[in-house]
């Protein structure tokens, strides 16, 4: 376990990708001398590595870079999105070394063994020495407590009160287990390695067969005081709207997610399988496909403009599918955002978009067990 100062540097490491001694010191305030002493001691115990990057033309002497050892830490991340389980086991650097794509087991015992299964498979295939496994992490679409143990609700899964930490725990022989909530596991994947490294804060909203949202302030995630803060899914956005998988009426999700924009289009008669299909059918004037990507994007712009002036991050990060974002989707979306915010505060924000990808939740949930080990305090 790394002590505070430690794990300051390593942090720091980790947002500058790349920093020299001098780096920290200026960035830390501490002496010289302090940074040598506890980078010593990482250099050590193998968390960081140096590479010598060459004087610019080729004059003087190289400058000494330091970074997360890639075997510094291993971690196994697991997400179960769209009925897929997806586990991989990632390097300390975000890196995926091993990937398995499965169908999860119905109920929760056979799928806790299934997982088990499959962890220790993963281990013997990669030949990684279990003591240098971090830990398992699991993102999933789920209200999780504030220990990141317990899977408090999942509408998408129809689990309640589900200690899936404690299950896994056992099951594997004592690995260290956490849960996180998926949109969160992104944020903080993505604040840690990713596009949110520089910011000190920053929405994320994830689009997909549900939505969610995570906050992260004074370069920490916002877990709230009870694990449930994001949960903008379930925001009412029309009063006494359309009723909701998780009971209440008139949700965001009811109307902006994948599952809402094709079961409405299914309505309408539309035989549309992809967000790209439905983009396709508007451009072309389609007006009940016009009307359905036309309410689902000034939802999401609604919501978005509603967490911007909640928070008023650096940066709004809109995590989607694959496929593309850049129809009437994103245009209304893009324009209801404006709409809706105070004018002192619109044009500020940046939208940063990124695509998802089917391992990018697993990976993710590598990242959250590593740093649940690496920074604790996160
Ligand atoms: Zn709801």
């Amino acid at each position: 376990m790394l002590n505070k100062l430690q794990q300051q540097i390593v942090s720091l490491v980790c947002n500058e990708d790349g920093a020299s001694r001098a780096d920290l010191a200026r960035l830390t305030g501490m002496s010289k001398a302090a940074i040598g002493t506890i980078v010593k001691e990482l250099l050590a115990d193998g968390i960081l590595q140096e590479s010598d990057i060459p004087a610019s033309g080729g004059q003087g002497r190289p400058s000494v870079t330091l970074s997360l050892a890639p075997d510094a830490a291993y971690a196994i991340g697991i997400s179960f999105i769209d009925n897929q389980l997806v586990m991989v086991l990632a390097n300390g650097k975000g890196e995926i070394l091993l990937e398995r794509n499965l169908i999860p087991a119905s109920g929760i015992p056979p799928l806790v063994q299934q997982l088990a299964n499959e962890i220790a498979a993963m281990l013997e295939q990669s030949a990684i020495d279990r003591q240098h496994l971090m830990g398992v992490g699991l993102a999933l679409s789920a209200f999780i407590d504030a220990s990141q143990s317990v899977c408090v609700q999942s509408a998408l899964m129809g689990w309640h009160q589900v200690p899936l930490a404690e299950l896994l725990s056992k099951a594997t022989g004592g690995l260290p287990v956490v849960v996180e909530n998926d949109t969160r596991a992104l944020a903080i994947h993505e604040k840690t390695f990713g596009l949110l490294r520089k910011q000190d804060s920053a929405v994320v909203i994830s689009h997909g067969s549900g939505i969610g949202s995570a906050a992260v302030i004074h370069g920490r995630i916002w877990r709230g005081a009870h694990g449930g803060a994001g949960e903008i899914a379930h925001c009412t956005i029309v009063p006494a709207g359309k009723p909701c998988r998780c009971g209440k009426r008139g949700c965001l999700d009811t109307i902006a997610s994948l599952t809402a924009i094709f079961e409405q289009a299914r309505m309408e008669g539309i035989d549309a399988t992809s967000l790209s299909e439905l983009e396709a059918m508007a451009r072309k004037g389609h007006s009940a496909a016009v009307h359905i990507l036309h309410q689902a994007g000034d939802a999401l712009g609604m919501a978005i403009a509603n967490q911007i002036h909640n928070n008023d991050p650096a940066a709004i990060m809109l995590a989607h599918q694959p496929e593309h974002f850049q129809g009437l989707l994103n245009t209304v979306m893009q324009q209801a955002i404006e709409t809706n915010l105070l004018p002192g505060m619109a044009g500020k924000t940046p939208l940063i978009y990124r695509a998802l990808e089917p391992n990018s939740w697993a990976l993710a949930a590598a990242s959250v067990a590593i740093i649940h080990v690496l920074f604790p305090e996160y």
